[in-house]
């Protein structure tokens, strides 16, 4: 099964191509690795397919997630979309350290309005699973670098979602971490069938996805 199906992607900056994808197509539960040298477009490529970012070629770009075409969709449901089905997992957390552990992993449940003690019984089960329950009330600011990376993963696992884009996840985590939390993806994809799509360098994880897309210069290299 096929859950995103693009056409047509192409993106520019000052008169230069940095993305141009005549289709690319994803199946579903796979964990799939976008690799290729800095400034291939990695970054641009998973931020319009998660629907962060519009291409240029907006009108004739279709860009089907779960057989929905969100190019035809209005920005608050977009936005209202994005919340539901897809999960975001960046190098650089992005913890907000006002809130403690339990507090940030809600956050996008209560956005997608759904009731506070039903998320706090399913944010403290995906503690559980990500074997970071004692952390809950602490506060993000004074947990390690590979805890709070797993905190962040607990956030983009609380509204279900079918996808979850990646930003070099295990750039900032050493050899341990990084691989810690590569099994866990595999674990949540055998587990719950969701699909990843992951930008990154990490040769080991690149290595065991199920498919490696490599960019250069905006285009996908043929396998
Ligand atoms: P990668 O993730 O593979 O390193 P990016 O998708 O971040 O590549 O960037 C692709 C190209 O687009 C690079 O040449 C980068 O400098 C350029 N680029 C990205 N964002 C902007 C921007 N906001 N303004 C101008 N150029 C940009």
């Amino acid at each position: 099964m096929i859950v995103i199906e693009a056409k047509k992607l192409k993106k520019s900056y000052e008169n230069k191509v940095v993305l141009d994808i005549p289709s690319l197509k994803i199946k579903k539960s796979q964990i799939v690795s976008i690799c290729g040298p800095s400034g291939a477009g990695k970054t641009t490529l998973l931020s319009i397919l998660g629907t962060l970012m519009k291409t240029d070629n907006h009108k004739e770009t279709s860009l089907k997630i779960m057989d929905v075409d969100i190019t035809k969709m209005t920005s608050n449901n977009m936005a209202k979309f994005r919340n539901n089905h897809l999960g975001f997992i960046f190098q650089f957390h992005e913890l907000l350290y006002e809130f403690n552990v339990i507090e940030n992993i809600i956050i996008p449940g209560l956005i997608a309005k759904q009731s506070k003690t039903e998320l706090i019984t399913k944010a403290t089960e995906i503690l559980k699973i990500l074997n970071i329950v004692d952390l809950k009330y602490s506060n993000p600011r004074n947990i390690s670098g590979g805890e709070k990376q797993r905190v962040a993963v607990a956030r983009s696992l609380i509204n279900n979602p079918s996808i979850i884009f990646a930003d070099e996840p295990s750039g900032n985590l050493d050899a341990k971490n990084a691989d810690d939390l590569h099994k866990l993806f595999f674990r949540l994809r055998d587990e719950f069938g969701q699909t990843f799509v992951i930008v990154t360098h990490n040769k080991k994880l690149s290595k065991i996805s199920d498919r490696i897309v490599k960019l250069a210069d905006g285009k996908i290299k043929p396998r």
